[in-house]
């Protein structure tokens, strides 16, 4: 059995012509299925053949909620949902004035191994396929009964690890028949696998590049990023001005600020003159801190004196608005939680 998720429209249609099925029908799958219709058998305009023929084939791959959490302040919501192989993973939805976004896993855990994150703790169980990334969107979609209009991928998991399955997935939402968001709606983050930048150069995308940084200089970044052993920034920096050369896109960069590590006054000068004059923008995330692990957020002044020095060298900055700390909505937290209260039920 296939999840039917996976396939993009064209492929659906090659399918149902394969069958003796009319190509349109694939289009009015496709339709309900958006429209959060996930049972062959409630799609009303689709014959019973053909229906009992879908679901000999294919399963509709929607993810059982497994808890729900609204921020008191109305503006976030995460989701656990459990694929069918009883692997847990998490979504955030985020509610501004703009539209919906939602930051999406790509992978079941994550191999990456930085210091400060939570979704890397247990290492990566598995890829998500694009139809499991898609199917996030999907039921996240139907819980809050609006639209989402925006992507992040910056959930649990290195969507550059993942890449066939993630520009699969971009291709599907982005689809005018389908989802039809914007690739400029679409942020892909990345620890910064450098190859991989390169081949998302080639897919001619307009979607916006995120590259968690983190650290001013290699010495630094190797101290909390393992794959900063493979990859120098003076590379990053290099495939980043190509990227936004040839897409014309500013580049982000994140910077998670961490108390006694990479907050210092010296640090933002050393970063400000290694972005001088690129095309970008410096996102600044106070860090979560972990329970596993011992980071603590600066201080709001040593936030704000950060961004300050950034933005007297001519870099733009932002200071990421927390949202959703009430709810765990730090990078793979809520899943990392659930996890540990289930071993601790095991015991
Ligand atoms: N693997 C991708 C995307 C997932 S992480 C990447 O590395 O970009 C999304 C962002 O959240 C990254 O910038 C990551 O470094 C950051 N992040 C992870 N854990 C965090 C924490 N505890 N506090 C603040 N930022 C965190």
């Amino acid at each position: 059995m296939e999840n039917i998720l996976d396939l993009s429209l064209d492929e659906l249609k090659s399918w149902m012509e394969l069958h003796n099925e009319k190509a349109f029908r694939a289009k009015q799958v496709n339709d309900w299925i958006y429209k959060g219709v996930f049972d062959f058998f409630d799609m009303k305009n689709i014959p019973k053949s053909t229906t009992e023929k879908l679901s000999d084939n294919f399963y509709i791959g929607i993810p059982k909620v497994i808890k729900r959490l609204d921020s008191k302040y109305g503006d976030t919501s995460k989701f656990l949902f459990e694929y069918n192989d009883g692997n847990v993973i998490e979504c955030v939805i985020m509610k501004y004035d703009y539209g919906n976004s939602i930051c999406v896993s790509t992978q079941i855990g994550c191999r990456m191994g930085c210091s400060f994150c939570a979704s890397t703790i247990g290492g990566r169980i598995r890829d998500l396929t694009a139809g499991e990334i898609l199917a996030e969107v999907l039921e996240a979609q139907k819980e809050i009964g609006e639209r989402i209009s925006n992507i992040v991928l910056m959930g649990s998991g290195e969507p550059l690890d993942n890449y066939d399955n993630v520009i699969k997935f971009i291709k599907l939402v982005n689809d005018k028949q389908g989802l039809n968001i914007g690739q400029r709606h679409i942020t892909l983050s990345t620890c910064g696998i450098v190859p991989k930048i390169y081949d998302l150069i080639k897919e001619d995308f307009q979607i916006t590049l995120a590259i968690s940084l983190h650290a001013p200089n290699d010495n630094l970044r190797r101290k909390i990023m393992p794959v900063a052993n493979k990859y120098s920034i003076n590379e990053i920096i290099t495939a980043c001005n190509s990227y936004s050369e040839i897409t014309k896109r500013r580049v982000t960069f994140e910077y998670s600020l961490v108390k006694d590590v990479n907050d210092s006054a010296e640090n933002a000068k050393e970063l400000s003159n290694l972005l001088k004059g690129m095309l970008c923008h410096v996102n600044i995330i106070p860090v979560n801190s972990v329970k596993e692990t011992s980071y603590e957020k600066p201080s709001k002044n040593t936030i704000e004196d950060f961004s300050k020095i950034l933005s007297r060298a001519g870099i733009e900055n932002t200071v990421r608005k927390e949202m959703g700390s009430d709810i765990n909505a730090a990078c793979g937290q809520l899943r990392r939680n659930y996890l540990n209260q289930s071993d601790e039920k095991r015991c």
